[in-house]
């Protein structure tokens, strides 16, 4: 296929991918779903898996990690209520998918991730792509990322025993932080909203991720 022809090919399974995983689901945010359908997924996912980076499922991207699925980024993002001048922490880069979701949804998107190989990976993507409102750092995201906080928005994109008092500490008042909490083998997606000085915990369902492994998450 002519290079023209494969961006086509790809677009068009991106908007499947809106319509059939995300709209028919429930997913309203325009932002969000405008968002969706620009990011290339294919290119944060493995060559050998390129043909199923639209599919609607998680995909495996190494060191024992994932690339959630569609509808999944989708959720979080659009909990995160994003309007375009925020300030966001995001703990997990992995492939830095989601990241690039928030970079087109927000102002500014600092993200963490503890393995250096993704962190690489990520990076020369995120490059490759022009994003320049996306800032990455290898460390223990379990303790966020003091330098630039407070953040309007916080999203863990790994498994909590429970939520990380320092990301608590790290969010503005206003502000909103979505984290899966609870065992390895399943956690309840849940909303946090930080208003004067008040935490309201919202539950939205039932999800599955890898285990955040840290100091304030699930002890190697
Ligand atoms: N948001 C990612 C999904 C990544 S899967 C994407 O769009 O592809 C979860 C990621 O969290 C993994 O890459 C894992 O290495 C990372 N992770 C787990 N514990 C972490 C911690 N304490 N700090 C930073 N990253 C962590």
């Amino acid at each position: 296929m002519k290079k023209a022809d494969v961006n086509d090919h790809y677009r068009i399974a991106r908007e499947r991918m809106v319509k059939n995983q995300l709209v028919a689901r429930g997913i309203r945010d325009p932002r969000v779903l405008e968002a969706m359908r620009r990011v290339p997924r294919h290119l944060f996912v493995d060559e050998a898996l390129v043909d199923q980076a639209y599919q609607d499922h998680p995909l495996p991207i190494g060191y024992g990690q994932t690339i959630s699925q569609p509808y999944i980024v989708a959720l979080m993002s659009e909990a995160l209520e994003l309007e375009g001048d925020e300030k966001v922490l995001e703990v997990g880069t992995g492939s830095g998918y989601q990241a690039a979701i928030l970079g087109e949804l927000a102002h500014k998107v600092y993200s963490v991730e503890r393995i250096p190989q993704l962190l690489a990976r990520a990076r020369k993507i995120l490059d490759s792509l022009g994003y320049n409102n996306i800032f990455l750092k290898l460390d223990d995201g379990t303790w966020g990322w003091q330098e630039f906080a407070p953040y309007d928005a916080i999203i863990v994109t790994a498994a909590s025993p429970q939520v990380p008092e320092p990301l608590l500490k790290q969010l503005a008042d206003p502000g909103v932080m979505v984290i899966p909490v609870g065992d390895e083998f399943s956690q309840n997606l849940v909303r946090i909203r930080k208003v004067n000085e008040q935490y309201i915990r919202e539950d939205l369902g039932g999800v599955r991720f890898v285990k955040l492994v840290g100091d304030h998450g699930w002890r190697q």
